[in-house]
């Protein structure tokens, strides 16, 4: 079996066995389940279990086990209620067409579980953990992952400060889930370029604070601009970096690339306030490959603007692992409209995409083995 843990002298067998299965009392009738993989609707239903490790000072990370899916029990005083102390992964599950189960990249997404608890003052989870909770997890709702075409089934590993006291510090208690909700297709009825409005007066993350860390506040902080940005008539919004309000970083959950004219592909260097995209990072390998010059830069708002102007802009995208790969066919900001691509979905942007979701898919090889298997 291929496995992300090969290096480390535990296999997903092994990581998944700790885990201690109790099944629901109460799964959802099968047709119900089969209506819900049929007209999947993100993060609303979720499958029939949840895994669950649980962390205290004391003991370390113990307790590993799937449970029916359920309502947590929290004190009032717990400190993630309080102080925001929570960090928080997305990954997917896919059926290829012979009916095995594989996940796309899961130690990138552990290593970078780690970083972020790391800077909210979390414990690290252990990578054999984190991978073994979601093993054992869809081994247990097998069922739930459809091989409906560029179905899948998300992933979200958390983990939340659980100690009950208001004094600010570091949790001593702390607990580990994941969750697990059926998606299908990002774009029904095609793949449809998105607007884009740039925010001047709000950022997400400033230098040296939590914007390299996936954690909930990060995204508290991005619903007003990106409020805002629907009255303006944009469904996502852009962040400039908070010292000089002049450079391109992300949208509120998604990395941003610029396509030259030239074939030259750009997207802004991790500044410490920008998240380390797994898709980024796909993409830019993938682009190598094909023999695409990459910079990784600082790229000011008005060199975007005036690429989009003069045509050597041609192609700009978004990219995370729930939409995988989107269009930006519009971009607005204060004194600014501009059409990109003609408001169509460019030819690098949409190959790029498709190779991607081929990989995750099984219907193209897997050359640089990001794949692991679950079932
Ligand atoms: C999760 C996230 C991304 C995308 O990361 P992927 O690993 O590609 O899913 C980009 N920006 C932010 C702020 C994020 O939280």
């Amino acid at each position: 079996m291929s496995s992300a843990l090969e290096n480390l002298s535990q296999t997903v067998d092994d990581a998944a066995a700790l885990f201690e299965v109790t099944l629901s009392d109460a799964p959802l009738p099968e047709t119900d389940r089969e209506a819900a993989l049929a007209a999947p609707k993100f993060g609303t239903v979720f499958t029939d279990h949840m895994a669950r490790v649980t962390w205290t000072s004391a003991t370390g990370w113990g307790n590993r086990r799937v449970v029916k899916y359920g309502p947590l029990l929290l004190d009032p005083a717990s400190a993630v209620l309080h102080y925001g102390q929570e960090v928080f992964e997305g990954l997917k599950a896919y059926r290829h067409a012979d009916g095995s189960i594989w996940t796309f990249r899961p130690e990138a997404n552990a290593v970078r579980f780690q970083k972020s608890a790391r800077r909210l003052a979390l414990p690290e989870l252990p990578t054999g953990d984190f991978i073994g909770a979601i093993a054992a997890l869809v081994r247990t709702d097998v069922e739930w992952v459809s091989s409906g075409d560029e179905a899948s089934l998300y992933l979200r590993p958390f983990m939340y400060a659980s100690e009950a006291f208001l004094g600010v510090r570091p949790t001593l208690e702390a607990e580990f889930l994941v969750i697990a909700s059926p998606v299908g297709p990002y774009f029904s009825g095609g793949v449809k370029p998105v607007s884009i409005w740039v925010a001047e007066d709000y950022h997400r993350a400033g230098a040296g604070g939590t914007g390299a860390a996936k954690c909930g506040g990060n995204y508290a902080a991005s619903l007003l601009p990106q409020m805002h940005a629907y009255e303006m008539g944009c469904e996502q919004v852009c962040f400039l970096d908070a010292s000089t309000n002049t450079a391109i970083e992300e949208l509120g959950g998604m990395n941003v690339f610029f396509v030259r004219a030239d074939g030259t592909v750009e997207t802004p260097e991790l500044s410490g306030s920008i998240l380390e995209g797994v898709t980024r990072s796909s993409i830019l390998q993938l682009l190598t490959d094909r023999g695409h010059t990459i910079v990784e830069r600082r790229i000011l708002l008005t060199e975007v603007q005036e690429g989009l102007r003069n045509g050597s802009i041609t192609e700009v995208f978004a990219c995370g692992t729930a939409a995988v790969v989107t269009p930006i066919g519009r971009l607005a900001g204060e004194g600014f409209d501009l059409t990109i691509a003609g408001g169509d979905a460019g030819e690098v942007t949409m190959s790029v995409r498709t190779e991607l979701t081929d990989i995750q898919n099984g219907r193209t090889p897997d050359r640089h083995s990001w794949l692991t298997q679950l079932v």
